[in-house]
Protein backbone atom coordinates (compact mmCIF):
# COMPACT_ATOMS: atom_id res chain seq x y z
CA UNK A 1 0.00 0.00 0.00
CA UNK A 2 1.08 3.79 -1.02
CA UNK A 3 2.28 6.14 1.91
CA UNK A 4 0.78 9.44 1.25
CA UNK A 5 2.54 12.93 2.11
CA UNK A 6 0.30 15.94 1.89
CA UNK A 7 2.41 18.86 1.66
CA UNK A 8 0.34 22.33 2.91
CA UNK A 9 1.69 26.00 3.11
CA UNK A 10 1.12 28.53 5.37
CA UNK A 11 1.38 32.33 6.02
CA UNK A 12 1.48 33.96 2.65
CA UNK A 13 1.45 32.43 -0.85
CA UNK A 14 4.65 32.10 -3.37
CA UNK A 15 6.38 30.12 -0.62
CA UNK A 16 7.88 27.66 -3.27
CA UNK A 17 5.42 24.54 -2.20
CA UNK A 18 5.83 23.27 -5.80
CA UNK A 19 9.60 23.34 -5.21
CA UNK A 20 10.28 21.82 -2.06
CA UNK A 21 7.33 19.06 -2.96
CA UNK A 22 9.89 18.39 -6.12
CA UNK A 23 12.63 18.01 -3.98
CA UNK A 24 10.42 15.67 -1.28
CA UNK A 25 9.80 13.66 -4.25
CA UNK A 26 13.53 13.29 -6.07
CA UNK A 27 14.86 12.80 -2.44
CA UNK A 28 12.62 9.90 -1.92
CA UNK A 29 13.43 8.77 -5.45
CA UNK A 30 17.15 9.06 -5.37
CA UNK A 31 16.07 6.63 -1.84
CA UNK A 32 15.01 3.98 -4.45
CA UNK A 33 11.55 4.29 -3.68
CA UNK A 34 8.99 5.06 -6.51
CA UNK A 35 6.71 8.51 -5.94
CA UNK A 36 3.98 9.90 -7.80
CA UNK A 37 3.12 13.54 -7.50
CA UNK A 38 0.30 15.50 -7.50
CA UNK A 39 -1.30 18.69 -7.11
CA UNK A 40 -4.63 20.11 -5.72
CA UNK A 41 -5.55 23.36 -6.81
CA UNK A 42 -8.15 25.35 -4.87
CA UNK A 43 -9.39 27.83 -7.62
CA UNK A 44 -12.85 26.86 -9.84
CA UNK A 45 -11.05 27.12 -13.10
CA UNK A 46 -11.23 23.71 -14.55
CA UNK A 47 -7.68 24.02 -15.25
CA UNK A 48 -5.39 27.29 -15.86
CA UNK A 49 -5.69 26.62 -19.41
CA UNK A 50 -7.79 29.83 -19.98
CA UNK A 51 -6.31 31.90 -17.22
CA UNK A 52 -4.56 34.57 -17.93
CA UNK A 53 -0.45 33.97 -17.72
CA UNK A 54 -0.25 37.42 -15.77
CA UNK A 55 -2.71 35.62 -13.20
CA UNK A 56 -1.44 32.22 -13.25
CA UNK A 57 2.00 31.97 -14.83
CA UNK A 58 2.66 29.67 -17.89
CA UNK A 59 0.49 26.99 -18.73
CA UNK A 60 2.00 23.34 -18.59
CA UNK A 61 1.08 20.88 -20.37
CA UNK A 62 1.61 16.91 -19.79
CA UNK A 63 1.44 14.34 -22.84
CA UNK A 64 -1.56 13.67 -22.53
CA UNK A 65 -2.66 16.70 -23.09
CA UNK A 66 -3.77 17.99 -19.52
CA UNK A 67 -3.35 21.61 -19.60
CA UNK A 68 -1.69 21.68 -16.07
CA UNK A 69 -0.43 24.43 -12.54
CA UNK A 70 3.31 25.00 -13.64
CA UNK A 71 4.42 23.74 -10.54
CA UNK A 72 3.81 19.95 -12.40
CA UNK A 73 6.61 21.57 -14.55
CA UNK A 74 9.32 21.36 -10.81
CA UNK A 75 7.58 18.14 -10.48
CA UNK A 76 9.04 16.98 -14.03
CA UNK A 77 12.10 18.83 -14.12
CA UNK A 78 12.98 17.29 -10.59
CA UNK A 79 11.79 13.39 -10.47
CA UNK A 80 11.12 10.91 -12.80
CA UNK A 81 7.39 10.54 -11.99
CA UNK A 82 5.12 10.37 -14.60
CA UNK A 83 2.50 13.12 -14.46
CA UNK A 84 -1.16 12.14 -16.48
CA UNK A 85 -4.55 14.14 -15.48
CA UNK A 86 -4.68 12.99 -12.43
CA UNK A 87 -1.84 14.49 -11.33
CA UNK A 88 -3.10 18.09 -11.41
CA UNK A 89 -7.25 18.49 -9.49
CA UNK A 90 -8.42 22.15 -9.07
CA UNK A 91 -11.99 22.36 -7.41
CA UNK A 92 -13.77 23.15 -10.65
CA UNK A 93 -13.06 19.59 -11.96
CA UNK A 94 -14.21 18.24 -8.13
CA UNK A 95 -17.18 20.10 -8.58
CA UNK A 96 -17.56 19.63 -12.07
CA UNK A 97 -17.51 15.83 -11.66
CA UNK A 98 -19.87 15.65 -8.75
CA UNK A 99 -22.23 17.46 -10.63
CA UNK A 100 -22.18 15.46 -13.31
CA UNK A 101 -22.70 12.07 -10.97
CA UNK A 102 -25.99 14.37 -9.23
CA UNK A 103 -27.44 14.95 -12.74
CA UNK A 104 -27.38 11.15 -13.61
CA UNK A 105 -28.95 10.38 -10.32
CA UNK A 106 -26.04 8.62 -9.10
CA UNK A 107 -26.62 10.23 -5.49
CA UNK A 108 -30.48 8.25 -5.58
CA UNK A 109 -31.85 10.97 -3.47
CA UNK A 110 -29.59 12.72 -1.45
CA UNK A 111 -28.64 16.28 -0.54
CA UNK A 112 -25.38 16.50 -2.38
CA UNK A 113 -22.89 18.85 -0.12
CA UNK A 114 -19.14 19.17 0.57
CA UNK A 115 -19.11 16.98 3.15
CA UNK A 116 -19.50 13.92 2.02
CA UNK A 117 -19.83 14.08 -1.86
CA UNK A 118 -17.29 16.99 -2.52
CA UNK A 119 -14.47 15.61 0.02
CA UNK A 120 -15.14 11.97 -1.37
CA UNK A 121 -14.20 12.97 -4.22
CA UNK A 122 -11.08 15.10 -3.43
CA UNK A 123 -10.61 11.48 -1.50
CA UNK A 124 -10.46 9.39 -4.68
CA UNK A 125 -8.50 11.92 -6.51
CA UNK A 126 -5.83 11.44 -4.15
CA UNK A 127 -6.03 7.57 -4.11
CA UNK A 128 -5.77 7.77 -8.06
CA UNK A 129 -2.22 7.94 -8.56
CA UNK A 130 -2.01 5.67 -5.51
CA UNK A 131 -3.67 2.66 -7.15
CA UNK A 132 -0.32 2.32 -9.86
CA UNK A 133 1.11 0.72 -6.85
CA UNK A 134 4.09 3.29 -6.23
CA UNK A 135 5.92 3.66 -2.52
CA UNK A 136 4.81 6.79 -2.07
CA UNK A 137 2.39 9.60 -3.22
CA UNK A 138 3.09 13.55 -3.08
CA UNK A 139 0.01 15.66 -2.68
CA UNK A 140 0.38 19.61 -2.94
CA UNK A 141 -2.49 20.86 -1.50
CA UNK A 142 -2.34 24.82 -3.70
CA UNK A 143 -3.46 28.02 -1.57
CA UNK A 144 -2.62 28.79 1.79
CA UNK A 145 -3.89 27.43 4.82
CA UNK A 146 -7.26 29.54 6.01
CA UNK A 147 -8.32 30.24 2.55
CA UNK A 148 -12.21 29.87 2.42
CA UNK A 149 -11.06 27.76 -1.12
CA UNK A 150 -9.14 25.53 0.91
CA UNK A 151 -11.05 24.16 3.58
CA UNK A 152 -12.58 21.15 1.68
CA UNK A 153 -9.31 20.22 0.61
CA UNK A 154 -7.89 20.14 3.72
CA UNK A 155 -11.09 18.07 4.99
CA UNK A 156 -10.69 15.55 2.99
CA UNK A 157 -6.93 15.22 3.60
CA UNK A 158 -7.63 14.60 7.64
CA UNK A 159 -9.92 12.42 6.72
CA UNK A 160 -7.03 10.13 4.53
CA UNK A 161 -5.10 9.69 7.90
CA UNK A 162 -8.56 8.23 9.53
CA UNK A 163 -9.25 6.17 6.33
CA UNK A 164 -5.49 4.72 5.60
CA UNK A 165 -4.08 4.52 9.23
CA UNK A 166 -2.16 7.27 10.91
CA UNK A 167 1.17 5.62 10.02
CA UNK A 168 0.96 6.02 6.51
CA UNK A 169 0.22 9.84 5.95
CA UNK A 170 2.41 12.20 6.70
CA UNK A 171 1.30 16.25 6.93
CA UNK A 172 4.62 18.80 5.85
CA UNK A 173 3.39 22.11 6.51
CA UNK A 174 5.44 25.30 5.01
CA UNK A 175 5.41 28.61 6.26
CA UNK A 176 7.60 31.42 6.71
CA UNK A 177 9.67 32.68 9.75
CA UNK A 178 10.05 36.16 8.72
CA UNK A 179 13.13 38.34 9.77
CA UNK A 180 12.28 41.63 11.49
CA UNK A 181 14.88 44.04 10.85
CA UNK A 182 13.73 46.76 13.28
CA UNK A 183 13.84 44.15 16.03
CA UNK A 184 17.03 42.25 14.45
CA UNK A 185 15.25 38.80 15.01
CA UNK A 186 13.91 36.32 13.36
CA UNK A 187 9.48 36.25 13.81
CA UNK A 188 8.12 32.59 14.52
CA UNK A 189 4.65 33.79 15.52
CA UNK A 190 3.10 33.54 12.16
CA UNK A 191 4.37 29.86 11.83
CA UNK A 192 2.65 29.22 15.17
CA UNK A 193 -0.68 30.68 13.95
CA UNK A 194 -0.64 29.51 10.69
CA UNK A 195 0.14 25.97 12.53
CA UNK A 196 -2.45 26.83 14.86
CA UNK A 197 -5.20 26.88 12.11
CA UNK A 198 -4.27 23.72 10.87
CA UNK A 199 -5.03 22.27 14.09
CA UNK A 200 -8.29 23.51 14.59
CA UNK A 201 -8.97 21.91 11.36
CA UNK A 202 -7.91 18.64 12.57
CA UNK A 203 -4.73 18.38 11.37
CA UNK A 204 -1.49 18.32 13.26
CA UNK A 205 1.78 18.70 10.73
CA UNK A 206 4.67 15.99 11.22
CA UNK A 207 7.14 18.27 10.11
CA UNK A 208 7.54 21.81 9.67
CA UNK A 209 9.36 23.45 6.91
CA UNK A 210 10.44 26.98 7.40
CA UNK A 211 11.31 29.47 4.60
CA UNK A 212 13.45 31.74 5.85
CA UNK A 213 16.38 34.72 4.99
CA UNK A 214 18.73 33.73 7.59
CA UNK A 215 19.30 30.67 9.43
CA UNK A 216 17.37 29.55 12.42
CA UNK A 217 19.04 29.13 15.51
CA UNK A 218 18.18 25.62 17.61
CA UNK A 219 16.67 28.30 20.10
CA UNK A 220 13.94 29.65 17.28
CA UNK A 221 13.82 25.57 16.59
CA UNK A 222 12.89 24.71 20.03
CA UNK A 223 10.02 27.43 20.60
CA UNK A 224 8.76 26.45 17.19
CA UNK A 225 8.56 22.78 17.94
CA UNK A 226 7.46 23.65 21.19
CA UNK A 227 4.64 25.69 19.78
CA UNK A 228 3.30 24.00 17.11
CA UNK A 229 3.31 20.57 18.86
CA UNK A 230 6.06 18.61 16.71
CA UNK A 231 9.63 17.40 17.39
CA UNK A 232 12.57 19.94 17.88
CA UNK A 233 14.03 17.50 14.86
CA UNK A 234 11.30 18.22 12.79
CA UNK A 235 11.42 21.72 12.15
CA UNK A 236 13.57 21.97 9.06
CA UNK A 237 15.09 25.08 7.54
CA UNK A 238 14.91 26.01 4.28
CA UNK A 239 16.51 29.02 3.84
CA UNK A 240 16.61 31.29 0.91
CA UNK A 241 18.33 29.99 -2.44
CA UNK A 242 19.93 33.00 -4.28
CA UNK A 243 21.51 30.81 -6.79
CA UNK A 244 19.81 28.19 -8.43
CA UNK A 245 16.57 26.33 -7.36
CA UNK A 246 18.65 23.33 -8.07
CA UNK A 247 20.41 23.83 -4.73
CA UNK A 248 16.97 23.50 -2.61
CA UNK A 249 16.93 19.45 -2.59
CA UNK A 250 20.24 19.83 -1.18
CA UNK A 251 19.81 21.96 1.63
CA UNK A 252 16.98 19.47 2.51
CA UNK A 253 19.28 17.19 2.69
CA UNK A 254 21.41 19.12 5.15
CA UNK A 255 18.49 19.41 7.78
CA UNK A 256 18.06 16.05 7.83
CA UNK A 257 14.38 15.85 5.52
CA UNK A 258 14.90 12.60 3.75
CA UNK A 259 15.93 10.92 6.86
CA UNK A 260 12.86 12.08 8.27
CA UNK A 261 10.61 11.07 6.31
CA UNK A 262 11.97 7.67 5.44
CA UNK A 263 11.72 7.17 9.72
CA UNK A 264 8.37 8.50 9.95
CA UNK A 265 6.82 6.72 7.11
CA UNK A 266 8.71 3.47 7.97
CA UNK A 267 9.83 3.14 3.88
CA UNK A 268 12.49 0.51 2.62
CA UNK A 269 14.44 2.78 1.35
CA UNK A 270 18.29 2.88 0.12
CA UNK A 271 21.23 4.97 0.83
CA UNK A 272 20.70 8.03 -0.67
CA UNK A 273 22.41 8.95 -4.37
CA UNK A 274 23.07 12.51 -5.29
CA UNK A 275 26.40 12.26 -7.42
CA UNK A 276 24.78 13.60 -10.46
CA UNK A 277 23.09 16.23 -8.69
CA UNK A 278 26.49 17.22 -7.21
CA UNK A 279 27.93 17.50 -10.38
CA UNK A 280 25.06 19.29 -11.90
CA UNK A 281 25.30 22.58 -8.95
CA UNK A 282 29.36 22.24 -9.99
CA UNK A 283 29.03 22.72 -13.08
CA UNK A 284 26.40 25.28 -12.70
CA UNK A 285 28.62 27.29 -10.59
CA UNK A 286 31.43 27.35 -12.30
CA UNK A 287 30.96 28.04 -15.91
CA UNK A 288 33.49 28.39 -18.48
CA UNK A 289 31.53 31.11 -20.51
CA UNK A 290 28.66 33.17 -20.93
CA UNK A 291 26.06 33.73 -23.52
CA UNK A 292 23.36 36.75 -23.56
CA UNK A 293 20.23 35.31 -24.58
CA UNK A 294 17.30 37.67 -25.60
CA UNK A 295 13.59 36.03 -24.65
CA UNK A 296 11.11 38.80 -26.59
CA UNK A 297 7.69 38.14 -25.25
CA UNK A 298 4.63 40.18 -24.31
CA UNK A 299 4.99 39.01 -20.47
CA UNK A 300 8.42 39.69 -20.03
CA UNK A 301 8.00 41.29 -16.99
CA UNK A 302 6.05 38.36 -15.34
CA UNK A 303 8.19 35.85 -14.17
CA UNK A 304 6.29 33.15 -14.02
CA UNK A 305 5.20 33.49 -17.99
CA UNK A 306 7.90 31.85 -19.46
CA UNK A 307 9.28 29.62 -16.65
CA UNK A 308 9.92 26.37 -18.20
CA UNK A 309 11.63 28.00 -21.55
CA UNK A 310 13.86 30.20 -18.70
CA UNK A 311 14.40 26.72 -17.24
CA UNK A 312 15.23 24.75 -20.39
CA UNK A 313 17.64 27.72 -21.09
CA UNK A 314 19.71 27.33 -17.67
CA UNK A 315 20.31 23.42 -18.84
CA UNK A 316 21.00 24.26 -21.89
CA UNK A 317 23.82 26.34 -20.25
CA UNK A 318 24.60 23.53 -18.01
CA UNK A 319 25.01 21.22 -20.74
CA UNK A 320 27.67 23.40 -22.53
CA UNK A 321 29.46 24.84 -19.03
CA UNK A 322 28.27 28.49 -20.18
CA UNK A 323 26.11 30.81 -17.73
CA UNK A 324 23.43 31.68 -19.38
CA UNK A 325 22.03 35.61 -19.39
CA UNK A 326 18.41 35.86 -20.10
CA UNK A 327 17.06 39.06 -20.73
CA UNK A 328 13.78 38.81 -21.20
CA UNK A 329 12.62 42.01 -23.80
CA UNK A 330 9.02 43.07 -24.28
CA UNK A 331 7.75 42.62 -27.39
CA UNK A 332 6.33 45.64 -27.13
CA UNK A 333 9.21 48.02 -26.63
CA UNK A 334 11.10 46.22 -29.52
CA UNK A 335 7.34 47.79 -31.63
CA UNK A 336 8.46 51.20 -30.14
CA UNK A 337 12.24 51.66 -29.70
CA UNK A 338 13.45 49.19 -32.15
CA UNK A 339 15.15 45.90 -32.30
CA UNK A 340 18.92 47.57 -32.72
CA UNK A 341 18.81 49.22 -29.44
CA UNK A 342 17.18 46.31 -27.69
CA UNK A 343 18.89 43.25 -28.76
CA UNK A 344 22.38 45.17 -29.88
CA UNK A 345 24.67 42.16 -28.16
CA UNK A 346 23.11 39.73 -27.93
CA UNK A 347 23.96 35.66 -28.46
CA UNK A 348 20.94 34.60 -29.47
CA UNK A 349 17.11 35.51 -29.47
CA UNK A 350 14.37 33.22 -28.31
CA UNK A 351 10.68 34.18 -29.14
CA UNK A 352 8.15 31.72 -26.93
CA UNK A 353 4.37 31.25 -27.26
CA UNK A 354 1.35 32.86 -27.28
CA UNK A 355 -1.77 33.85 -28.30
CA UNK A 356 -3.16 37.35 -29.42
CA UNK A 357 -2.04 40.21 -30.96
CA UNK A 358 -0.68 42.59 -28.83
CA UNK A 359 3.49 42.72 -29.50
CA UNK A 360 3.13 40.61 -32.54
CA UNK A 361 5.10 42.76 -34.66
CA UNK A 362 7.63 43.66 -32.32
CA UNK A 363 8.64 39.80 -32.33
CA UNK A 364 8.58 39.80 -36.07
CA UNK A 365 10.66 42.89 -35.53
CA UNK A 366 13.16 40.86 -33.71
CA UNK A 367 13.23 37.89 -35.63
CA UNK A 368 14.16 39.86 -38.74
CA UNK A 369 17.20 41.07 -36.70
CA UNK A 370 18.27 37.73 -35.56
CA UNK A 371 17.89 36.41 -39.17
CA UNK A 372 19.47 39.33 -41.10
CA UNK A 373 22.58 39.53 -38.49
CA UNK A 374 22.82 35.71 -38.60
CA UNK A 375 22.60 35.74 -34.29
CA UNK A 376 21.27 32.16 -33.24
CA UNK A 377 17.45 32.43 -33.41
CA UNK A 378 14.74 29.65 -31.99
CA UNK A 379 11.15 29.85 -32.33
CA UNK A 380 8.92 28.34 -30.45
CA UNK A 381 4.87 27.30 -31.09
CA UNK A 382 3.99 31.55 -31.81
CA UNK A 383 7.08 31.83 -32.27
CA UNK A 384 7.86 29.75 -35.31
CA UNK A 385 4.25 31.21 -36.70
CA UNK A 386 5.92 34.64 -36.18
CA UNK A 387 9.03 33.34 -38.11
CA UNK A 388 7.11 31.92 -41.38
CA UNK A 389 5.29 35.65 -41.30
CA UNK A 390 8.57 37.54 -41.00
CA UNK A 391 10.12 35.18 -43.85
CA UNK A 392 6.82 35.32 -46.00
CA UNK A 393 6.48 39.04 -45.24
CA UNK A 394 10.83 39.99 -45.92
CA UNK A 395 11.99 37.53 -48.67
CA UNK A 396 9.03 35.74 -50.34
CA UNK A 397 7.88 39.52 -50.70
CA UNK A 398 4.44 38.56 -49.59
CA UNK A 399 3.21 41.91 -48.06
CA UNK A 400 1.52 41.80 -44.79
CA UNK A 401 1.50 38.31 -44.55
CA UNK A 402 0.21 37.24 -41.30
CA UNK A 403 -1.08 34.69 -39.41
CA UNK A 404 -5.17 34.84 -39.61
CA UNK A 405 -5.24 34.43 -35.66
CA UNK A 406 -4.33 38.32 -36.42
CA UNK A 407 -6.26 38.92 -39.92
CA UNK A 408 -8.95 37.18 -40.40
CA UNK A 409 -9.10 38.67 -44.21
CA UNK A 410 -5.43 38.44 -44.99
CA UNK A 411 -4.65 37.97 -48.88
CA UNK A 412 -1.83 36.17 -47.58
CA UNK A 413 -2.62 33.89 -44.51
CA UNK A 414 1.28 31.94 -44.02
CA UNK A 415 -0.38 30.81 -40.85
CA UNK A 416 -3.77 29.39 -40.81
CA UNK A 417 -6.26 27.35 -38.39
CA UNK A 418 -6.13 23.76 -38.25
CA UNK A 419 -8.56 21.64 -40.23
CA UNK A 420 -9.78 19.62 -36.86
CA UNK A 421 -10.24 23.55 -35.55
CA UNK A 422 -12.62 24.59 -37.38
CA UNK A 423 -15.50 23.50 -35.66
CA UNK A 424 -14.45 24.44 -32.07
CA UNK A 425 -16.31 27.27 -30.32
CA UNK A 426 -15.54 26.26 -26.92
CA UNK A 427 -11.91 27.63 -25.19
CA UNK A 428 -11.04 25.37 -22.53
CA UNK A 429 -9.12 21.96 -23.57
CA UNK A 430 -9.50 22.25 -27.15
CA UNK A 431 -6.62 23.09 -29.15
CA UNK A 432 -4.26 20.21 -30.72
CA UNK A 433 -2.77 19.26 -27.75
CA UNK A 434 -0.08 17.17 -25.89
CA UNK A 435 2.30 14.18 -27.28
CA UNK A 436 2.05 14.49 -31.14
CA UNK A 437 4.89 12.65 -32.83
CA UNK A 438 6.97 14.29 -35.22
CA UNK A 439 9.39 13.17 -38.07
CA UNK A 440 12.32 14.38 -38.72
CA UNK A 441 14.53 15.52 -42.38
CA UNK A 442 17.72 13.58 -42.07
CA UNK A 443 20.67 15.54 -43.16
CA UNK A 444 18.85 18.67 -41.53
CA UNK A 445 19.86 20.75 -38.16
CA UNK A 446 16.57 19.51 -36.42
CA UNK A 447 17.92 15.68 -37.22
CA UNK A 448 21.54 16.37 -36.10
CA UNK A 449 20.57 18.00 -32.88
CA UNK A 450 18.12 15.22 -31.77
CA UNK A 451 20.50 12.65 -33.42
CA UNK A 452 17.34 10.49 -34.60
CA UNK A 453 14.06 10.48 -37.00
CA UNK A 454 11.11 10.11 -34.93
CA UNK A 455 10.50 12.18 -32.06
CA UNK A 456 7.60 12.86 -29.99
CA UNK A 457 7.00 16.68 -28.64
CA UNK A 458 3.72 18.78 -26.47
CA UNK A 459 1.60 20.65 -28.06
CA UNK A 460 -1.00 23.44 -27.79
CA UNK A 461 -1.85 25.48 -30.50
CA UNK A 462 -4.96 26.21 -32.94
CA UNK A 463 -2.91 27.13 -35.79
CA UNK A 464 -0.35 25.37 -38.18
CA UNK A 465 2.29 26.45 -41.21
CA UNK A 466 -0.48 26.99 -44.46
CA UNK A 467 0.54 24.55 -46.84
CA UNK A 468 -0.48 26.21 -49.42
CA UNK A 469 3.24 28.09 -49.30
CA UNK A 470 5.37 25.38 -48.73
CA UNK A 471 6.91 25.04 -52.08
CA UNK A 472 7.13 29.05 -52.13
CA UNK A 473 8.89 28.62 -48.34
CA UNK A 474 11.44 26.13 -49.38
CA UNK A 475 12.06 27.27 -52.96
CA UNK A 476 13.91 30.05 -50.89
CA UNK A 477 15.94 28.48 -48.18
CA UNK A 478 12.78 27.82 -45.32
CA UNK A 479 13.34 24.07 -45.01
CA UNK A 480 10.83 22.12 -43.90
CA UNK A 481 12.68 19.57 -41.36
CA UNK A 482 10.37 18.26 -39.36
CA UNK A 483 6.61 17.18 -39.76
CA UNK A 484 3.56 15.10 -38.59
CA UNK A 485 4.85 11.43 -39.94
CA UNK A 486 1.49 11.59 -42.74
CA UNK A 487 3.44 14.92 -43.89
CA UNK A 488 0.17 17.33 -43.57
CA UNK A 489 1.34 19.42 -40.66
CA UNK A 490 4.84 21.48 -40.21
CA UNK A 491 6.21 21.05 -37.02
CA UNK A 492 9.55 22.19 -37.61
CA UNK A 493 11.39 24.92 -40.34
CA UNK A 494 14.75 26.03 -40.30
CA UNK A 495 16.83 28.47 -42.69
CA UNK A 496 19.79 27.76 -44.70
CA UNK A 497 23.03 29.02 -44.66
CA UNK A 498 21.99 30.41 -41.10
CA UNK A 499 24.50 29.40 -37.89
CA UNK A 500 21.44 28.51 -36.24
CA UNK A 501 17.54 29.44 -37.40
CA UNK A 502 15.11 26.63 -36.02
CA UNK A 503 11.54 27.30 -34.96
CA UNK A 504 9.23 24.48 -33.82
CA UNK A 505 5.51 24.50 -33.51
CA UNK A 506 5.66 22.33 -30.29
CA UNK A 507 6.92 23.42 -26.54
CA UNK A 508 10.12 21.60 -26.30
CA UNK A 509 10.83 23.32 -23.09
CA UNK A 510 8.40 20.78 -21.02
CA UNK A 511 10.59 17.78 -22.14
CA UNK A 512 13.77 19.56 -20.20
CA UNK A 513 15.78 18.45 -17.48
CA UNK A 514 18.57 19.76 -15.58
CA UNK A 515 20.31 16.47 -16.10
CA UNK A 516 18.77 15.59 -19.32
CA UNK A 517 18.48 19.15 -21.13
CA UNK A 518 16.22 19.38 -24.15
CA UNK A 519 18.65 18.79 -27.55
CA UNK A 520 17.03 22.17 -29.19
CA UNK A 521 17.61 24.14 -26.25
CA UNK A 522 21.43 22.93 -26.22
CA UNK A 523 22.08 23.31 -30.21
CA UNK A 524 20.71 26.56 -29.67
CA UNK A 525 22.85 27.48 -26.98
CA UNK A 526 26.09 25.40 -28.54
CA UNK A 527 25.15 28.04 -31.58
CA UNK A 528 25.21 31.01 -29.21
CA UNK A 529 27.73 29.87 -27.04
CA UNK A 530 29.99 29.21 -30.51
CA UNK A 531 28.98 32.62 -32.45
CA UNK A 532 30.15 34.31 -29.33
CA UNK A 533 33.04 33.32 -29.52
CA UNK A 534 34.11 33.29 -33.22
CA UNK A 535 32.51 37.21 -32.18
CA UNK A 536 30.87 37.13 -35.22
CA UNK A 537 27.31 38.52 -33.98
CA UNK A 538 26.35 41.44 -35.45
CA UNK A 539 27.57 40.65 -39.21
CA UNK A 540 24.77 41.51 -42.19
CA UNK A 541 23.88 38.68 -43.65
N1 LIG B 1 -1.65 31.27 -30.82
C1 LIG B 1 -0.99 30.29 -31.60
C2 LIG B 1 -1.90 29.11 -31.91
O1 LIG B 1 -2.91 28.93 -31.30
C3 LIG B 1 0.27 29.80 -30.92
C4 LIG B 1 -0.01 29.02 -29.67
C5 LIG B 1 1.19 28.90 -28.76
O2 LIG B 1 2.18 29.58 -28.93
N2 LIG B 1 1.10 28.06 -27.76
O3 LIG B 1 -1.62 28.33 -32.78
Amino acid sequence: MAKHIFVTGGVVSSLGKGLTSASIGMLLERRGLSVRMQKLDPYINVDPGTMSPYQHGEVYVLDDGSETDLDLGHYERFTNSPLNRDSNYTTGQIYQSVINKERRGEFLGQTVQVIPHITNEIKAAVLKPAQTGVDVVITEIGGTVGDIESQPFLEAIRQMSLDLGQENCLYIHLTLVPYLKAADELKTKPTQHSVGQLRQIGIQPDILICRTERSLSYDDRKKIALFCNVPVEAVIEEKDKEFSVYEVPLSLVEHGLDQLIVRKLKLPARELKLDDWHQLLHRLRNPESEVAIAVVGKYAEHKDAYKSIYEALDHAGIAHRAQVRIQRVHSQSIERDGAERLLAGVNGVLVPGGFGERGIEGKVEAIRFARTRNIPFFGICLGMQCAVVEFGRHVLGLDHANSTEFDKNNPHPVICLLDEQKTITDKGGTMRLGAQPCRLRSGTKAAAAYGCEDVSERHRHRYEFNNAYREQFEARGLTISGSSPDGSLVEIVELDGHPWFLAVQFHPEFKSQPTRPHPLFAGFIGAAAAMKQRGAAGVEA
